[in-house]
């Protein structure tokens, strides 16, 4: 079928459902989304949302932006971190009041807590600034905003994957999804697109991200010839359930736990003296395996212990109770006697599709592409720089979210359909064709169980040159194999055969994006550790990487960074 709306926005976590919820009743809105809306990934957050409303003890907005330029190594773009800190406040009292129950402290104020980089007075120590749900903040969240959508009459295609975004001479013209319930191909043309599509985990074996966050968003806005900005920054978090993945949030550590080696020893002393196991997430992830590789890792394996002991039961019953239960589920472990065997987990993209502070995407030339927009984590506004701080991310989600939405309908008033082509789903229906043809090769399985374990093996928390060249050289293979995929499936009902043989032409390309930017990049800086270049070097690198897919192979070039209020200094914790 071919839909015609005025504005298309694909994703409905946070970020889709916070712009959606601008556009005026006036325009013909569309919300696509491959999962049921509130299983989209946000409905995973656990920790909090972070906002300076000093409800616990003092804070300032200032502090928020310091903490968030610091964390982000000072790639963090200063103009996006302090609209972010500004706005905190507004945002997140706005949730409260359309009905986002957040848990309160004894006097009926929102309650805080401490997360990892977030302090007072410029970095003195720990201020309680994450507000919270318990540990489900994002399901919360989720439920309220989809509520407003569902209220206000959006309409939600459920369960329709984009497949491929038409971009033609600058202008969006639509969009081709596949239609999981019919295996049906539909086309929609819209004046406006937004993409907010999350984040792409699915890249790494050990990740804490749900099943679909597969980038495709990302890959299919690179494809249409969109430069990506900053891939070589991949936040692993640094409590992951040993052997899964599965997230152990930071606010266990915000509400006291302690991260300890085989000997018992809190190691994070010696990495940050200052805030301990609330140093920011790159810092911990990387103390964590220099403890597994140096010999310290409990029981000779490759984890350490997070200990929540002398937390206490009613504590946890109070704010911990999901992840207690998760150790208990995944582990067999009770968090109240025993502690709970972590490593770091793929976690959070700080790259992605480079947008203006109005979500506005660009080009090559730092010019918006008409009509095409992007906020949330399959953006990069920048606000985040090397390596984001716990709970920064639902409010990037909600302010960047809105304002994405505010532009869009501003925009509207004056933009048009580009009727450049008629027929947009030509190159769509042709590719489905082709995948369905073979009558044998190689399922898609294993293909990203190897891509998988090849970006794991080769470009995770600690990266040098010859490492990563030779997951780029098997990266090679990969794509070799994957021209030979063979889809078993035939049923056009559900055929996740199908649709997990697209999102990994998605996985495998962003995986070249990340290991290429990765590659150039010959310095350390927040979640990008080089072995061979371990110094952060602002004389060289002080930029934004930004690579682009030309008829003629990849390109990379560099962007500067904004500074508007701190000089970049050593970071310490
Ligand atoms: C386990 C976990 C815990 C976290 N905890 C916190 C926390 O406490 N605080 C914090 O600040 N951050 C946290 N984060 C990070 C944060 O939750 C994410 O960055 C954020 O939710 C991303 O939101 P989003 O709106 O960009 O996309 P998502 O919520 O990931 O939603 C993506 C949407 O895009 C849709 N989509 C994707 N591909 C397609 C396609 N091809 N076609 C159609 N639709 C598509 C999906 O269906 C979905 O609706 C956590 C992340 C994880 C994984």
């Amino acid at each position: 079928m071919e839909f015609i709306h005025d504005v298309v926005i694909v994703g409905s976590g946070l970020a889709g459902l916070r712009a959606a919820l601008e556009i005026p009743v006036t325009a013909k809105v569309a919300l696509l989304s491959k999962v049921f809306p509130t299983r989209s990934h946000s409905g995973a957050a656990q920790g909090g949302i972070s906002a300076a409303l000093g409800n616990e003890e003092p804070d300032s907005w200032e502090w928020h932006m310091y903490d968030t330029v610091k964390g982000g190594d000072y790639l963090t773009d200063q103009d996006a971190a302090e609209t972010l800190a500004r706005d905190a406040e507004r945002a997140v009292y706005e949730l409260e009041h359309i009905g986002a129950p957040f848990n309160r402290t004894s006097d009926g104020k929102i309650a805080q807590r401490a997360f990892g980089g977030h302090t007072r007075n410029f970095g003195e120590g720990p201020v309680k600034r994450a507000c919270y749900a318990s540990d489900r903040t994002g399901r919360v969240i989720l439920d309220t905003l989809y509520g407003k959508a569902v209220e206000k009459s959006i309409q939600i295609f459920s369960e329709f994957v984009l497949i491929d975004l038409i971009v033609e001479r600058g202008k969006v013209s639509g969009l081709v999804a596949y239609e999981l319930a019919t295996g049906e191909l539909h086309t929609f043309r819209a004046r406006a697109v937004l993409i907010a599509t999350g984040g792409f985990g699915g890249v790494y074996k050990t990740n804490s991200n749900c099943f679909s966050n597969t980038g495709d968003g990302v890959y299919l806005s690179y494809r249409a010839g969109i430069p990506l900005e900053d891939m070589e920054f991949v936040q692993f978090h640094p409590t992951g359930i040993h052997g899964l993945g599965v997230l152990i949030s930071e606010a266990t550590r915000g509400e006291g736990g302690i991260l300890r080696n085989n000997a018992g020893q809190r190691f994070m002393e010696l990495y940050a003296p200052s805030l301990k196991d609330l140093a920011p997430r790159d810092v911990v992830s990387r103390a964590i395996w220099t403890e597994i590789r140096e010999g310290r890792g409990v029981n000779g394996e490759d984890y350490v212990n997070l200990d929540l002991t002398h937390i206490g039961a009613e504590r946890i019953e109070d704010k911990l109770s999901d992840i207690s239960s998760f150790a208990k589920i995944y582990l067999g472990v009770d968090v109240t006697t025993d502690p709970i065997a972590v490593t770091p987990t793929c976690h959070y993209m700080m790259g992605g599709i480079p947008t203006d502070l109005n979500g506005r995407v660009l080009n090559r030339f730092n010019e918006p592409i008409v009509g095409l927009y992007s906020a949330g984590e399959a953006a990069c506004v920048s606000v985040h720089g090397a390596n984001r701080l716990g709970t920064n991310s639902l409010l990037d989600l909600v302010v960047f979210g809105r304002r994405a939405g505010k532009m869009i309908a501003e925009e509207l008033k004056q933009l048009d359909f580009n009727n450049h082509s008629s027929n947009l789903d030509e190159v769509s229906r042709h590719r489905i064709e082709s995948l369905l043809a073979p009558s044998h090769g190689e399922r898609s399985f294993p293909i990203r169980n190897d891509l998988q374990t090849l970006m794991m093996d080769r470009c995770s928390v600690f990266r040098n040159e010859a490492d990563m060249l030779k997951g780029l050289s098997g990266l090679e293979s990969i794509k070799d194999r994957y021209k030979s995929i063979f889809i078993q499936n035939r049923n056009p009902r559900y055929n996740t055969d199908l649709t997990e043989a697209l999102e990994l032409e998605c996985l495998i390309g962003l995986a070249e994006t990340i290991l290429k930017s990765a590659i150039a990049r010959q310095e350390s800086r927040g979640a990008h550790y080089r072995e061979d270049f371990p110094n952060r070097d602002d004389k060289n690198w002080l930029k934004h990487t930004m690579i682009q897919n030309r008829s003629d192979g990849t390109e990379i070039f560099y962007k500067p960074v904004n500074i508007s209020r701190f000089e970049p200094k050593a970071r310490t914790y």
